[in-house]
């Protein structure tokens, strides 16, 4: 990583200046210091302005009806679905919109289970499991990419397996060989935890995978808005995806999924919109994306997204990468010099992002979120929907200070100086 592209002060505070709520001042007059965007980024004007635009003067429901705007609205929304694509190294009809990342997975899941229950063979059978079955995780995954794998696995007698974590929360790949077998159908795993920050070394995985057959779904998450990211060649089969993480709005999110297996794959959603002929008995379907896109759908938050990754692209995804990984490293070393921290996750800024969840020796994370609120500083306290991997590090809650693109230096400092002071606040270590 060459943290000389990282933003200069002039470009970061141009880049500040896009997002109105970075000047948001607290009720007792505190400058706000956001350091909450793993769990949602904030949002440049541009995004606002690009909805507005769509509602403004083209806002109709798309793939249907005969009139102009209707057209329009698709264009707009296609138009978006191409830019998402492209930003992942997809082709559009690979990326299906959904409302966010736990969508992606659960509609994975009900097509999976669709599969499985649709005994009349043909090319969804490749999506079919059962006894005898694995479904593989890993410990460090975010409950949505945990909890509908376990119910597949429930419905299905398939069994659940998973990669432990390692004391620093990165996946053990040395368990590969022991957890990745020839009846392995699905290798689930995050591309980078939102607890210990850790980016998965994704080829492992994916050559352990492929070569017994099993198809890898990637909760990119975490890792979309930190990292270029290329699905192409990281060779995964499923990748999902949440727009608030990255400059977008909320209520939209993308499963990619390759095109040729989204060819074959059932739909785990049915309604309106993914049908072609419908009798009282039975439908056929459409063809990837429109299958996988039953309902109306949130065409202004697809075209946000779109300005979003927009707004991305015209920095560099290198860049914010360069910027994330300078502030991180200045963090890390930071919090290495505070007495009665324990950052839970790798301690270098390589090979990790900029969410960082501490322990604070004798300070539960809930007096400790307390102590920086009031000192103007968003973290985030408990799990962060995220317990086994906690568990695994001999926690049951942390605090996570998480950064984005806008985050400063100074901002940083501020929140090493007051963390500096928890313990001692709450009368520890004295
Ligand atoms: N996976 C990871 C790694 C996450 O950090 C999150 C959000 N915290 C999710 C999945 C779920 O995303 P969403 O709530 O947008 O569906």
């Amino acid at each position: 990583m060459t943290d000389s592209l990282a933003l200069s002060d002039i470009e970061l505070a141009a880049i500040r200046a896009d997002f109105p709520l970075l000047g948001h001042r607290l009720a007792d007059g505190k400058e706000l210091v956001y350091l909450d965007t793993a769990a949602t980024s904030q949002r440049p004007r541009v995004v606002e302005e690009a909805m507005r635009e769509f509602t403004e003067n083209h806002n109709a429901a798309v793939h249907r009806g005969a009139h102009q705007l209707a057209a329009e609205a698709t264009l707009a929304y296609e138009a978006a679905r191409a830019g998402v694509a492209d930003f992942l190294g997809a082709s559009p009809e690979e990326l299906v919109f959904t409302s966010g990342t736990t969508a992606g997975i659960n509609l994975l899941v009900a097509s999976f289970l669709a599969a499985s229950g649709n005994k009349s063979g043909g090319s969804s059978q490749r999506f079919a499991v059962g006894p005898g079955d694995r479904i593989v995780v890993t410990e460090a995954e975010h409950h949505s990419n945990l909890v509908p794998w376990q119910r597949l696995a429930q419905l299905t007698g398939a069994e659940l397996a998973w990669l432990p974590v390692d004391s620093a929360g990165r996946i053990r790949l040395d368990e590969i060989s022991r957890v990745i077998g020839p009846r392995s159908r699905i290798v689930a795993f995050t591309g980078a935890s939102n607890v210990s920050g850790a980016v998965t070394p994704v080829a492992p995985l994916v050559d352990a995978a492929h070569q017994v057959g099993a198809l890898t779904v990637m909760d990119a998450a975490q890792l979309a808005p930190h990292q270029p990211l290329d699905v192409g060649a990281l060779r995964v089969d499923f990748a999902v995806l949440s727009a608030h993480k990255m400059l977008g709005p909320n209520g939209i999110g993308g499963l990619y999924g390759r095109a040729e297996l989204l060819q074959a794959m059932p739909p785990g959603s049915l309604g309106g919109s993914m049908v072609e002929i419908v009798t009282m008995r039975e439908a056929t379907f459409q063809p990837p994306p429109a299958r996988f896109e039953a309902g109306t759908q949130a065409v202004t938050q697809a075209v946000g997204w779109a300005a979003a990754i927009a707004y991305l692209n015209d920095l560099g995804m290198d860049r914010v990468a360069a910027q994330e990984h300078a502030l991180t490293s200045r963090l890390l070393a930071g919090l290495a010099r505070i007495p009665g921290l324990r950052v839970l996750g790798p301690a270098e800024a390589d090979g990790r992002i900029g969410a960082v969840a501490l322990e604070i020796e004798g300070v539960h994370p809930h007096d400790a979120g307390q102590f920086l609120d009031a000192e103007g500083i968003a973290v985030r306290v408990g799990h962060h929907c995220a317990q086994p991997i906690h568990r695994a590090m001999g926690v049951t809650s942390s605090t996570r200070a998480s950064l984005g693109l806008y985050n400063t230096a100074l901002e940083v400092d501020r929140f090493l100086d007051a963390v500096s002071q928890v313990r001692s606040y709450f009368g520890v270590g004295r």
